[in-house]
């Protein structure tokens, strides 16, 4: 149905914000169409003979180059899903203030039913077919995972590029999200999930917010509802119930869900699927679907997939407040009916927007060629441990061992991404909740992101012109 479609889900946001912010139609129209969308179908030998695979890439809007956004293996891709996916890109990259414009990828595909060389085969293929058209490149269009897709792909993928540029001094910076041996950055594979514990934190530093939920102040002792322990929900569930105090109540899945009020101890939960590919068996394990999304809790996390709050089931969600992890997981329709019933969203090119920031320092990294802290860290200690020494000479007492650790554990790479997550993290949130509560006409914090990312596209269109 279109009203319940990824795209036009993501397209009436953007409207109901263009109007609010009274741009000129024909500059509307230029913001929210996607400039192309390639389609590429290839063969490639495997058991079975000669298979031929369907992958997309989407540009959406090359305001800022290079264009940034995931490639995601999955077997229900499709034209539409990677054009929302793309548009999102653009307005995720506006709102942290990345300098990158909107793109996103995909391989109709299953990962799960071909072998780790057979998907390396696929995968080499695939950025072949890329390189060839410019649709990835270090300046012009940087791949990075999403679902389905992780450091081994962007390892596969650097390296069939490197292949293809031998003399290409930036090559590595073809995509994001590689390991750290390949040029990674430390601390990508959990960003995503770390952006998502640090929007909550500041959610919860609003008061004015927090009231709009009816929940009691702080993370600490909330309930919480999880979908999908891949990537992003595992990072997330992990960080918010190691760190914050939260209990984490459901865990949803493919298979059914884990259900336990005093929280899921997600660190034992995760070994387990490592060891056995499933939750089935781990204590607390029920056969239940997706009205598991229902359950009473205070805060629910969809981090799986799009669309699975829609109008078929909006209407019996009771938490107050959602975070979306994932992509799109709620239609416009559903939208429409959690905004009248009062439930507060933070939308997903807010709250899932650490990834493609880390991804940003990675590339930085790259461009650069230095690991981040590599020349000041020293320096920085030295300089600590001077002013250490100065304060227990004042003193004549000894400098307590855990601040001693805390500022001299400064400048290394994870603590300078963290700190940029952060801060990035906490900028985005604090802007969309001022927007949202500057004036009434603004009805929620998904119009509030929108407004501020699409008059950032608009503004640099106007400024040269356009
Ligand atoms: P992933 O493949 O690592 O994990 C997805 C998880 O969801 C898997 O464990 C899978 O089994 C589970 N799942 C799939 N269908 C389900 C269903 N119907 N019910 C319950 N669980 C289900 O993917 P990911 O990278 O964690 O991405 C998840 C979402 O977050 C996607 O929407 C993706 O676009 C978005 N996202 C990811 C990143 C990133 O850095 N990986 C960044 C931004 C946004």
């Amino acid at each position: 149905m279109r009203s319940e479609s990824f795209l036009h889900s993501v397209e009436s946001n953007f409207d109901r914000a263009a109007t609010l912010l009274g741009l000129s139609s024909d500059l509307v129209e230029k913001i929210k169409i996607a400039n192309s969308t390639y389609v590429v179908r290839f063969g490639v030998r495997l058991r079975d003979g000669l298979q031929t695979f369907t992958g997309y890439r989407c540009v959406h809007s090359e305001h800022f180059e290079p264009v940034k956004g995931g490639i995601r293996y999955a077997p229900y891709a499709d034209q539409d899903e990677v054009e929302a996916l793309a548009a999102l890109m653009t307005y995720k990259c506006a709102l942290m203030e990345i300098p990158f414009g909107g793109a996103k990828g995909a391989l109709t595909i299953d990962p799960r039913e071909w072998e780790p060389q057979e998907l390396e085969q696929i995968t080499r293929r695939f950025t072949q077919e890329l390189a060839k058209r410019g649709l990835i490149s270090p300046s012009q269009n940087v791949p990075a995972p999403d679902m389905g897709t992780g450091e081994r792909e962007m390892a596969w993928m650097a390296d069939e590029y490197k292949k293809l540029n031998p003399t290409d001094l930036n090559a590595w910076a073809c995509v994001t999200g590689k390991p750290l041996g390949k040029g990674g950055i430390a601390g990508r594979t959990e960003a995503t999930g770390r952006g998502v514990q640090y929007t909550l934190q500041e959610f919860f530093r609003q008061e004015r917010d927090v009231k709009k939920t009816g929940l009691s102040s702080g993370l600490d002792g909330k309930r919480v509802i999880v979908q999908g322990l891949g990537n992003v929900g595992y990072h997330a569930a992990l960080f918010l119930s190691q760190h914050d105090g939260c209990r984490i109540t459901h865990i949803l899945e493919k298979e059914g869900a884990i259900v336990d009020s005093r929280g899921v101890d997600i660190a034992a939960l995760h070994e387990h699927m490592n060891e056995t590919g499933s939750i089935e068996d781990y204590p607390g394990f029920t056969k239940s679907g997706i009205e598991m999304l229902e359950a009473e809790a205070d805060i629910l996390i969809p981090a799986a997939m799009e669309g699975i709050i829609n109008q078929d089931n909006a209407a019996r969600i009771r938490t107050p407040l959602i975070i979306e992890a994932a992509n799109g997981p709620v239609t416009a329709a559903g939208d429409a009916t959690l905004r009248d019933r009062g439930v507060v969203i933070i939308p997903d090119f807010c709250a899932n927007a650490g990834g493609v920031t880390v991804s940003y320092f990675e590339w930085i990294k790259n461009l650069t060629h230095i690991r981040f802290g590599r020349i000041q860290r020293r320096q920085l200690e030295n300089q600590f441990e001077a002013l250490i020494a100065g304060v227990e000479a004042l003193t004549g007492k000894p400098f307590p061992v855990a601040h001693r650790n805390e500022v001299l554990s400064g400048t290394t790479e994870i603590n300078l991404v963290r700190s940029g997550l952060e801060d990035t993290m906490r900028g985005a949130y604090s802007a969309i909740s001022a927007t949202w509560n500057e004036t009434d006409s603004v009805p929620d914090l998904r119009t509030a992101a929108m407004m501020i990312a699409v008059d950032r596209v608009a503004q640099s269109y106007i400024s040269i012109g356009i």
